[in-house]
């Protein structure tokens, strides 16, 4: 194949905008005549000290983070926060509602029973996770340390499309893949975490965004390295810190308000995605999307064909036609097409465009 960009559709790490990429590729031996690159600097010296605050500053700022609100930039990827919260949160009453409504709300429900009481307030299981509940069908415990769900579920392609009312028990949303893809109201949660490698940035980073009241004492025996309050003292630096990604996030959130920030890239998620499901509506059921209409999500458009061989074919094909990743996840079958922010339109035009003589080349 000729060696030139292909879009990407993986769930993650995925792509990153090309302006990110080309300016990042520019600084890299020398950043802004520091006379090195940045992945060779100090973390403690002048010049990535301005990074990284600027960094954050940006980032508050994109995501319109309250004051009273710590942004930390800590390591392990969104996994480590599935033990991290309960560590650092299950502290009163040591009990925690879990929605939850795929893989990822599954593990870190299972990775939270290892520190208290867990309860499930909804479990889309036995329906395959086709679905997100409704308020009215949430068991939530009056006594719970927090509510914990996930907005986006990247392996099923159901978002929420609503916030959960919890009264005064605080709620932890892991926003992974659909962080910076929509405005959102930050007031209303705890605590909101992301692993940047959706629509971030580079693996390894991980933004947690929490409400300074909740930084409290953590569980007996939780490591240094895990304390919320020790990463807040120490502004994310108790150690070496990802500096690269930190620093190409900065990137990225100066693409994100160059392209009208959250509700930008909300417009566009909203088009890329409505072009996939209204291909598939008049697509004669030979696409098939599984998911309940008001779950659908923006950022992983999921469908199956009419059989494994086709999906098989198509994988194989659309490769060969310059898209990448399209392969739905191990546990879910299909197909998927991740569809972050930095997937141009042009990319699902492409798509939808092979779908149609996909579907006129494989009669049933
Ligand atoms: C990718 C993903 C994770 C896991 O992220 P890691 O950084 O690999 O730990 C967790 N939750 C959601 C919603 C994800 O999309």
């Amino acid at each position: 194949m000729e060696n030139k960009r292909i879009f990407n559709f993986s769930a993650g790490p995925s792509e990153l905008p090309l302006e990110v990429l080309e300016t990042a590729a520019k600084e890299m031996t020398n950043y802004n005549a520091s006379g090195m690159g940045v992945m060779e600097m100090s973390h403690r010296s002048k010049v990535y000290d301005q990074i990284f605050k600027e960094t954050e500053a940006k980032f508050r700022k994109v995501f319109a983070v309250p004051d009273n609100y710590k942004v930390l930039f800590l390591q392990g990827g969104a996994t480590m926060q599935f033990a991290q919260i309960p560590m650092n949160l299950l502290t009163k009453n040591k009990k925690a509602d879990y929605i939850v409504t795929g893989s990822f709300s599954g593990k870190a429900k299972q990775e939270a029973e290892k520190y208290g009481e867990i309860n499930v307030a909804f479990s889309g299981k036995a329906e395959g996770f086709i679905r997100i509940p409704r308020q009215e069908e949430l068991k939530l415990s009056p006594d719970a340390d927090y509510v914990h769900y996930c907005d986006n579920n990247t392996i099923y392609g159901t978002k929420w499309d609503y916030i959960p009312e919890t009264g005064n028990v605080p709620l932890v949303c892991d926003m992974s893949s659909c962080i910076l893809s929509e405005p959102v109201d930050v007031s209303k949660f705890g605590l909101i975490y992301a692993g940047a490698q959706k629509n971030m940035g580079p693996a390894g980073l991980a933004v947690v965004i929490i409400r300074e009241d909740l930084i409290g004492e953590p569980q007996p025996g939780t490591p240094v390295m895990l304390e919320y309050k020790t990463m807040a003292e120490n502004d994310s630096m108790y150690n070496t810190p990802n500096t690269w990604a930190i620093y190409v996030l900065g990137l990225v959130l100066d693409w994100v308000e160059a392209n009208g920030g959250t509700a930008g890239m909300n417009e566009l998620a909203v088009k890329r995605s409505q072009m996939i499901y209204d291909y598939i509506e008049q697509s004669e059921g030979y696409y098939k999307n599984p998911n309940d209409e008001a779950s659908r999500s923006k950022m992983n458009v999921v469908f199956r064909l009419p059989n494994e061989e086709l999906e098989a074919k198509f994988v194989k094909e659309s490769a060969a036609a310059g898209m990448s990743n399209l392969k739905g996840h191990r546990s879910a079958g299909g197909i998927r097409a991740s569809i972050y922010n930095a997937m141009p339109v042009e990319g699902v035009e492409y798509l939808v465009d092979f779908m149609k003589k996909f579907k006129e080349n494989n009669p049933v």
